[in-house]
C-alpha cells in the first residue's frame, strides 16, 4: 500500500503575474502509476531567479497549476515494482522541476539525481543539498566549459556576491584566475574579496570599465560572466579584450535585447548564451560535477552559505526579496513534512 496522500501541498500560479499570483495550494499528489516511478517527499528546496521569469511569462509554460521549483533534497517516499536503484528511505539531492511541492515524482532512469544513501541526514545536510545544486553547477561547469578559466586569467564576475557568483568567484579565483568582482554594496564587496576576489568594483560608484582597465593594464578581461544581463550587457563587451568571451547567462536586469552579430568583430569576441542543463545531460557528466561540488562543499574548499529558510507558505515574501537584488548568498525554502 501506498503511503502516498491524495493530496499535497504546492507553492505554484494559475495565472502569470506579479507575487500576488504566488499561492500555496492543495492539489493531488503524484502516485506510482507504473513500475520504473519514484517518488520523493521533499525537504528543502532553493529559490533560484528561473522561477519568478515563468510566472511572469519571460519564459513559456503551459501546465496549471505551474508548480515552482528547480532543485530539493527529499527521502525517497514510495518506488516502483521494477526500481531497484532507489529503495524506500534512501536520502537523495536533484535538480527537476516541481519541487515546491511535498512529493515529486521522477522515473529511476532520471539523470540529474544524487542517491545520498539510506542513513538519514542532519537537518544542516538537508538544507544544503536542497541549495547548491543549480547555482553550484552552473558556476562550476561555466568556468570549465562555457569558458575554461585559466592561471592568471583575468575575469569579470558580475553579480559575485549572487547565488551564482559566489561560486564563480570561488572555483575562477581557485583555479589561478584574477577574479574582478562586481556587485552593488560595499558589503556585498567585502564578501566577494573573502571569497577569493583579487579586485572588486562597485558599479553603483565606480566606472566599471575604467577600473577594468586600470587592473589589466588596458587590455580588458578574457572573460566576462555576467548574469545581469540587459543593463550590464554594453558594459561587459566594453571590459572585455581582444579574443575575449563573453557568457552572457542571466536576465537579473532584464533579457539582453537581440544584437546584429557584426558587433563582435572589432575585437573577435566569442558569445555564449548557456544554460547548465546543457552540460549536465549525460550522466557522466552529471557524476563528474555533481560530486565535484559535493566534495568541494563538504571539504569546506567552497564556501556556501544558506542566509534564510522561508517556509513554503512564505514563498512570495521569498520571491520578492530575492528579486529585488538586496540579498546574498542562498535563500532556500523548507517543506511542511
Ligand atoms: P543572484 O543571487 O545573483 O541575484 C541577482 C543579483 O543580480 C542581485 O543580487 C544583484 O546583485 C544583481 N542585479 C543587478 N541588477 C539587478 C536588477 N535590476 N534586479 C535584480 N538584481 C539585479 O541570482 P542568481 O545567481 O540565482 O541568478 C542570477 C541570474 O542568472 C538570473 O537571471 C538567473 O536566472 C540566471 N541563471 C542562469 C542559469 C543558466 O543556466 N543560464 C542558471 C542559474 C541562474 P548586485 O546588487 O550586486 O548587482
Amino acid at each position: 500500500m501506498s503511503t502516498i496522500p491524495k493530496t499535497h501541498l504546492i507553492s505554484g500560479f494559475e495565472n502569470q503575474g506579479s507575487y500576488e499570483e504566488i499561492k500555496t495550494l492543495e492539489v493531488e499528489a503524484p502516485q506510482i502509476t507504473t513500475g520504473s516511478d519514484v517518488i520523493i517527499k521533499n525537504k528543502y528546496a532553493g529559490l533560484n531567479f528561473i522561477d519568478g521569469y515563468f510566472r511572469q511569462g519571460v519564459y513559456p509554460s503551459t501546465v496549471r497549476p505551474y508548480i515552482f521549483g528547480r532543485e530539493a533534497s527529499g527521502v525517497v517516499a514510495a518506488v516502483g515494482k521494477d526500481v531497484t536503484k532507489f529503495k524506500v528511505g534512501d536520502s537523495v539531492a536533484y535538480l527537476s522541476g516541481n519541487t515546491f511541492a511535498q512529493y515529486t515524482k521522477i522515473p529511476e532512469t532520471y539523470t540529474q539525481i544524487l542517491n545520498l544513501g539510506s542513513g538519514s541526514l542532519s537537518e544542516k545536510e538537508y538544507e544544503t543539498y536542497g541549495g547548491i545544486f543549480l547555482q553550484g553547477l552552473t558556476a562550476l561547469t561555466f568556468v570549465n566549459d562555457a569558458y575554461k578559466v585559466k592561471k592568471d586569467d583575468f575575469i569579470l564576475v558580475w553579480a559575485a556576491a549572487g547565488g551564482v557568483g559566489t561560486f564563480l568567484t570561488q572555483f575562477a579565483a581557485q583555479k589561478g584566475a584574477n577574479v574582478i568582482g562586481v556587485a552593488s554594496t560595499s558589503e556585498k564587496l567585502e564578501k566577494v574579496k573573502k571569497l577569493g576576489a583579487k579586485y572588486v568594483i562597485n558599479y553603483k560608484t565606480e566606472d566599471v570599465v575604467a577600473r577594468v582597465k586600470e587592473i589589466t593594464g588596458g587590455k580588458g578581461v578574457i572573460a566576462t560572466f555576467d548574469s545581469v544581463g540587459k543593463a550590464s550587457f554594453e558594459t561587459s563587451l566594453e571590459a572585455l579584450s581582444r579574443k575575449g568571451t563573453f557568457v552572457s547567462y542571466g536576465n537579473s536586469s532584464g533579457v539582453v535585447p537581440p544584437l546584429a552579430i557584426t558587433r563582435l568583430s572589432p575585437k573577435n569576441i566569442t558569445l555564449l548564451r548557456p544554460q547548465l542543463f546543457g552540460y549536465i545531460v549525460e550522466k557522466d557528466e552529471w557524476e563528474h560535477y555533481s560530486k565535484f561540488l559535493v566534495d568541494s562543499v563538504k571539504s569546506g574548499k567552497v564556501e556556501f552559505e544558506i542566509t534564510k529558510i522561508y517556509p513554503l507558505s512564505e514563498y512570495a515574501q521569498a520571491a520578492k526579496d530575492l528579486e529585488s537584488g538586496t540579498t546574498t548568498g542562498k535563500l532556500v525554502v523548507k517543506i511542511p513534512q
